[in-house]
């Protein structure tokens, strides 16, 4: 193994940097960002405008506060009040756009966004330190099915990261459901080091129907990972139907966000914070919490010259580590505990659904099984109401009844199960509503 193969990041000395350098290489990008945003789009100089903030007025990461925090709603405001579909973010001329995305739009229409040249090689690097944290290497093979078969997508440019630290990458799968087929089937005998996942629940069906072992194919496997919130139990499944160690990265496509788990900080999720400011706010109050404490992601982007955000919701709730972690790094660590949207109060509790699927997905009856929380319309609610899918049983009343024990005793809030079939709460093939409003 040569010396840049056995090191533990793909940029030592960023990755190692003390946190007051941190701060300052931070402060000088932040003051560069605002004036780029303010001078060039037109939605940052009405949003600043209306806030009575100037560029001059931040001069580092202490003023960081006068700026407004901005979501998805003040851009599609101005979108449908201008008709840009890139919501009047964009801060060069459109001709120098080498690279235009899009958002998954979830929770409404898409929004785009692109890169210019440096921006793409920016990217193309902070994804290599990505991938390098999970376990990528120079020489490796790996598959890609989000440049196969999801191009639009910001985190297509994982292929691209993989390609800047040395691996050879195959994006053969012309639909994300074909990762199995693709890359156990016609691709056996390529030798996979690593196998870059989507759906579980498709793909390990697929493997036990047809008695596809994993590390039979590729007898050199290290590990397989993906780009999803990871909950213990699904980790538990993967890696037991896989026969090697799942590993976690993925943030967000938008602002071509990337993190990642090392081997020490899992399932907490490094930043690149010299690339990205992050802030946790109270969700209601939007005012920072108390280092440590529990609270909504912000994030704000330090390098894009095409389309950065600034002071952005992601939506997500969110616990940070800044203490040093054991691989070295003094980049924070990120500990996801759910999308707020995704959560309902019962009690003093709050409950998310991430925490209800660690408990649904270790019965058999339950595994993979499509969930949704009822969110009563006044919040507090007295008990948990959960609705689930079952695979074939005999005694619903005896499931129901454990399953609502066993909520009641891993969550700490009263819980009452309901079965429904999937046609009640699937949404495609695999994706469903996690949280449903009931009166
Ligand atoms: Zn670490």
């Amino acid at each position: 193994m040569s010396d840049a193969e056995s090191r533990v990041h793909w940029d030592p000395q960023m990755e190692t940097l003390p946190r007051a350098d941190l701060r300052a290489l931070q402060s000088d990008r932040l003051v560069r960002q605002v004036r780029r945003v303010y001078e060039n789009s037109a939605f940052f100089k009405q949003f600043y405008d209306r806030a009575g903030v100037k560029p001059a007025d931040v001069r580092g990461v202490q003023d960081l506060h006068k700026l407004p925090i901005m979501s998805k709603d003040d851009l599609r405001e101005f979108r449908v009040a201008s008709g840009d579909p890139f919501c009047g973010t964009l801060c060069v001329p459109r001709n120098q756009l080498y690279r235009v995305n899009k958002s998954t739009g979830t929770s409404g229409s898409p929004d785009v966004f692109g890169a210019t040249r440096a921006d793409f090689d920016q990217i193309a690097d902070n994804f290599a330190r990505m991938l390098w944290r999970v376990g990528l290497r120079p020489g490796h093979r790996t598959n890609n099915w989000l440049e196969a078969a999801m191009t639009w997508h910001g985190y297509s440019m994982t292929a691209e990261g993989a390609r800047r630290l040395g691996a050879t990458v195959f994006a053969l799968e012309f639909d994300n459901r074909q990762v199995v087929p693709t890359n156990l089937e016609l691709l056996a005998g390529v030798d996979f080091d690593s196998i870059f996942i989507y759906h579980p629940e498709i793909e390990i069906k697929y493997m036990r129907e047809h008695d596809i072992v994993p590390t039979q194919v590729h007898p050199n496997l290290k590990f397989i990972y993906s780009a999803f919130l990871c909950t213990d139990a699904r980790r538990t499944i993967l890696e037991r139907a896989w026969g090697v160690p799942y590993r976690n990265m993925g943030s967000s496509g938008d602002q071509y966000i990337p993190a990642s788990e090392c081997e020490f900080s899992a399932p907490a999720l490094h930043f690149l914070e010299d690339q990205f400011l992050l802030e946790v706010v109270d969700s209601d109050t939007l005012e920072s919490v108390e280092q440590g404490a529990e609270g909504e992601l912000i994030v704000t982007n330090l390098w894009a010259e095409a389309t950065p955000f600034l002071r952005y919701r992601m939506e997500d709730v969110v616990q940070i580590d800044e203490s040093t972690c054991e691989c070295g790094s003094t980049h924070a660590r990120v500990n996801y505990r759910g999308r707020y949207a995704w959560s309902v109060l019962v009690g003093t509790n709050r409950v998310f659904s991430d925490d209800v699927e660690n408990v649904l997905w270790t019965h058999p009856e339950t595994e993979f099984a499509a969930y949704q929380l009822v969110k009563l319309r006044h919040q507090p609610q007295d008990e948990l109401i959960v609705r689930t899918t079952v695979s074939e049983v005999s005694n619903t009343d005896e499931l129901r009844t454990r399953l609502g024990n066993d909520l009641h005793d891993r969550l700490g809030v009263p819980a009452v199960v309901e079965l429904v079939d999937a046609s009640d709460i699937g949404i495609g093939t695999v994706k469903f509503a996690r949280v449903t409003v009931r009166d």
